[in-house]
């Protein structure tokens, strides 16, 4: 099997094109935007950058019926600090910080999501 002078050429530019891509899927991943979403009844509250956050940032909702939950976003991801809520299944899922997951406080219909360009790890349950 012998090259030609034009197959050479293509086979670089393929090469770099692929070197480049996965490169840049690296990148991409490295700085992947993250912003934690928080909906009461199912409309939109508050949305935090998580990526510009600086210090902890503290979110107080108050519900119906005297009923509130503190949210607290940081560094290290996002978690229910302090519910009302007779299950408390929101605290108990602890922090979340991957672009995809989410606290659901079912009784209270609040939900924290994250959303973001960083690509969900497929093989998170091979881990
Ligand atoms: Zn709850």
């Amino acid at each position: 099997m012998k090259f030609k002078k034009g197959d050479m050429l293509l086979l670089l530019i393929v090469l770099i094109a692929a070197i480049s891509y996965f490169g840049l899927n690296y990148i991409y991943k490295e700085t992947g935007e993250k912003t934690a979403v928080i909906s009461v009844n199912g409309k939109e509250y508050d949305r935090i950058d998580m990526n510009k956050l600086k210090e902890e940032k503290y979110v107080h909702i108050d519900l119906e019926e005297g009923r509130h939950i503190d949210i607290v976003i940081n560094a290290e991801g996002a978690y229910v600090s302090d519910v009302i809520c007779p299950d408390k299944i929101c605290v108990k899922t602890g922090i979340i910080n991957k672009v995809g997951e989410s606290i659901v406080c079912l009784p209270n219909r609040v939900q924290i999501f994250i959303e973001g360009n960083e690509k969900p790890e497929v093989d998170s349950v091979s881990q």
